[in-house]
């Protein structure tokens, strides 16, 4: 069959869209995001959030459906690289299309959370990497994490304000644990602009050793100078050290950015993508393999499967993906205000959801102690249960207590007074449920005796 005679588009799924006030406001789709994230056996491993943004037309859907194919593909094939697929298949998931009109609006996920494993920090070689850098490696020992893949609108340069565009870069950053910046051609000085935020509300969250975001990918497509820096993470590594040089006649808030910007992210990096050819230019062209330059293949190979290892941390520790739906919506209701959204709100938010991910993380130890001793086949005198409660509360405030934590130390304090208050109404809940379990037991006993007294 020929390449071009099948349909490409599946498309993801709109959690985040333009709403109101001409578009300056955003509507988060709760029940969208709901269906993505709240999936028994996904929503407590940690996320992976690997997002693509930049200027619309340049590619971001597009190579998103390669990561796709990766993800999807059993795991001796991502190693053999087989992966990539079939010279005739047609590039499906996230919907790309040619032609200048943009095409993604707002925030676009993956239809659910790839479940996948990462190392523990093992590294070994990529063997499709062109340099020795120990950024690639795959998995030896095994933790399971669930990668959510992020579309986003980037209409940087076209009909869009500059608040919607920075809004949504920046509601991207702050979701994701790997940011990849997406550019046409090269870093220009103006792709630097969207990342003062960044450095901003880096140098307030900074604490310890903990840097307020991990991994910041620049991907400079249609690289087009190889023999000044060759394609792949080696040039890029090059070419992003000379645009990040400070210099005395730049900008002063860009050379800010290129001061600071290294201390809010654990990794910055930069990718070299040859040209995918020119089949990219036709009307038909529905992204088959065989299209595609050998060149541009195997830089996938070399891209790809280093992107996915990066879990989602705030302050050192690792999101879950259900913590991620209270990013969502605290962020999105942030860049709804009236005003435009400071960095201490931003942290604000930040803290409290990273307060509220403890806790929750607390009550499920609680839980986990307490439900099967109140589901036992016996029920439990008072004193039983008061003593099973205080050992249960003592494990829940330890998990609290070593969960790193944003925010100040009475939202700290606060935040465990509301913890206890909860183990509290919960022990309340355990104590009526077994009062009727004991109610139903002596009412069983009784019926018994009355039944063989009879007899
Ligand atoms: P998005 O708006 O950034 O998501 O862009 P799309 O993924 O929809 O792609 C827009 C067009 O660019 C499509 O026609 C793709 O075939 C084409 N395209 C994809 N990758 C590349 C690339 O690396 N270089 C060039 N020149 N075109 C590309
Ligand atoms: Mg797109």
């Amino acid at each position: 069959m020929s390449c071009a005679s099948k349909s490409a588009a599946i498309a993801g799924v709109p959690v985040v869209r333009p709403g109101g006030r001409g578009g300056a406001r955003y509507e988060l789709d709760e029940e969208a995001l709901r269906r993505v994230l709240l999936r028994p056996g996904v929503q407590e491993l940690p996320a992976v959030v690997v997002s693509v943004a930049g200027a619309y037309r340049g590619g971001k859907s597009f190579i998103l459906d390669f990561f796709l194919r990766y993800l999807t593909a059993a795991p001796p094939s991502q190693l053999s690289g087989e992966w990539l697929g079939i010279e005739d298949e047609p590039l499906k998931g996230f919907h790309w299309r040619g032609g200048a009109e943009r095409d993604t609006t707002g925030i676009h996920l993956w239809l659910e959370p790839i479940v996948t494993t990462t190392s523990n920090g093992e590294k070994v070689g990529n063997p499709y990497t062109s340099c020795n850098l120990k950024t690639h490696f795959f998995w030896l020992t095994h933790t399971n994490v669930a990668v959510l893949l992020m579309d986003t609108q980037g209409t940087f340069y076209s009909d869009s304000t500059i608040a919607q565009n920075s809004a949504i870069f920046a509601l991207s950053t702050f979701i994701s644990s790997v940011q990849i910046y997406n550019l046409s051609g090269n870093i220009k000085e103006d792709d630097l602009q969207p990342l003062q935020l960044f450095t901003a509300y880096g140098k307030l969250a900074c604490e310890g050793d903990d840097k307020a975001f991990q991994t910041l990918l620049f991907l400079v497509r249609d690289w087009a100078s190889p023999y000044e820096h060759a394609h792949g993470y080696c040039g890029g590594a090059t070419l992003l050290s000379k645009r990040l040089q400070s210099k005395p006649n730049q900008n002063p808030e860009l050379r800010e950015v290129r001061e600071h910007i290294r201390s809010c992210f654990d990794s910055i990096k930069c990718f070299l993508m040859p040209h995918p050819g020119h089949a990219v230019e036709k009307q038909n062209f529905t992204g088959c393999l065989r299209e595609l330059t050998e060149k541009f293949r195997l830089k996938l190979l070399e891209l790809v499967p280093s992107l996915f290892d990066t879990p989602k941390l705030i302050n050192g520790e690792r999101v879950r993906v259900q913590d991620l739906f209270d990013y969502f919506r605290k962020y999105v209701d942030i860049y709804n205000g009236d005003e435009a959204p400071e960095v201490t709100t931003i942290y604000k938010a930040t803290a409290d959801i990273s307060l509220l991910a403890a806790s929750r993380a607390a009550s499920s130890v609680y839980a986990a102690y307490m439900e099967p001793r109140i589901n036992g086949p016996r029920s439990l005198s008072r004193r039983v249960l008061a003593d099973a409660h205080a050992a249960a509360r003592a494990s829940a405030e330890k998990v609290y207590a070593q969960k790193k934590k944003l925010g100040s130390q009475t939202d700290v304090h606060d935040r465990l007074q509301e913890l206890i208050k909860e183990l509290q109404a919960s022990l309340s809940h355990y104590e009526l449920s077994n009062d009727a379990n004991v109610r139903k037991t002596v009412s069983l006993a009784r019926k018994a005796y009355d039944t063989a007294v009879s007899n």
